[in-house]
């Protein structure tokens, strides 16, 4: 691990000091480029933030968090069903920057910039330039809300929604906690991992003081990712009245053992956050190298069941274009086939 890249900078300053450039992370990791065949797409650059790098380890071209983020030549090689937009996003927005896929839910991609980009994001080729929803366009979609009262929440995602400033954030919160329909407002983000230090004062006060529920939904792969800032950070917003959930994406060669995702929860619960989803990898153009086959994943599901009790099981799910919900993935599907401790289960 890196100590000396955590600074007292404040989080705008730490976003805009990302490291973009391929040789200046192997440098800072003591790595040598030419161990890596990395090949880096146009639309979708290496970024990563330092506090997230520092939580890396020192000349280990396999460390589980480099390689959430380190373009790889993989990514340029066409593999068929993964697709740009896999979950056929691009119908289901009735106004630029809101998505209306779950009936009383919509989706905001507030803004198309992230501290950190995933390899595997399955929203790597979204076009945000025309899905931003502008100062203009945040008229029409209060508008939308009001006339569609079945939707009582709303999500904020991205991109990453902490990425933008509290003056652009808390104006989004005011103008939708105006709205006497809606009872919760949602934060899809990774930015609290990433850089812990977007937790600050303003932010967490402002969030305390909502007359809405705020649930942040949180995006944590790996246990590494929790060092003790993060964990301060996420105890002082959940202290504050938020509820704090996870959602993870279960990544070959990352997070694929049973000790990682037992670990991940168990690091998880200590930092006040409950595990809500692991995720199938949506199939993404570029993102294939990630892929765990379904059955994989359903066996490390039961030994998982076997190891830790229900409330830190997240839910194992899919998603499927043009469905309403997350889909459940059936563990029963293979299960003839499974090795497990019976007398753990369901505890
Ligand atoms: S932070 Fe989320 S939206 Fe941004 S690149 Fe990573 S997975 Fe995608």
């Amino acid at each position: 691990m890196i100590n000396h890249l955590i600074t007292q900078k404040n989080w705008q300053s730490q976003l805009s000091e990302a490291i973009t450039s391929v040789d200046e992370l192997f440098a800072l990791l003591n790595i040598d480029p030419a161990a890596h065949n990395f090949y880096v797409p146009k639309h979708f650059r290496l970024r990563v933030p330092k506090a997230f790098v520092s939580k890396m380890r020192v000349g280990d071209l396999n460390d589980p968090l480099l390689k959430q983020v380190l373009p790889d030549a993989k990514e340029g090689v066409a593999v068929t069903g993964f697709v740009s937009d896999p979950l056929g996003e691009e119908g289901q927005n009735p106004i630029d920057g809101l998505l209306h896929k779950y009936e009383s839910r919509v989706l905001l991609t507030l803004t198309g910039a992230c501290a950190i980009h995933c390899r595997y994001c399955f929203r790597q080729h979204f076009d945000y330039q025309t899905n931003l929803p502008t100062i203009q366009k945040q008229t029409a979609i209060l508008e939308y809300i009001q006339a569609n009262p079945e939707i009582n929440e709303v999500i904020l995602s991205g991109g990453d929604p902490l990425s933008l400033s509290n003056r652009r954030l808390f104006d989004w919160l005011g103008k939708l906690e105006a709205l006497p329909q809606l009872t919760t407002i949602r934060l899809h983000t990774r930015l609290p991992i990433v850089i812990p230090d977007r937790l600050d004062q303003p932010l967490i006060e402002r969030l305390s003081q909502s007359r809405c529920q705020i649930v942040m939904v949180i995006h944590c792969n790996h246990p590494n990712e929790i060092d003790e800032a993060t964990k301060l950070a996420l105890k002082r917003t959940q202290a504050a009245g938020v509820t704090l959930l996870n959602q993870a994406v279960l990544l070959k060669g990352i997070n694929d053992s049973v000790e990682i995702q037992s670990s991940l929860s168990k690091h998880l619960f200590s930092s006040n956050v409950l595990p809500y989803y692991l995720h199938l990898l949506d199939k993404v153009a570029g993102a294939a190298h990630f892929d765990i086959d379904e059955r994989q994943a359903c066996e490390l599901y039961w030994q998982l069941l076997a190891k830790l009790p229900g409330y830190l099981m997240p839910k194992l799910v899919k998603e499927l274009p043009n469905r309403p919900f997350k889909v459940p993935v059936d563990i029963y599907k293979y299960g003839e086939a499974l090795q497990y401790n019976s007398k753990s289960v369901l505890v």
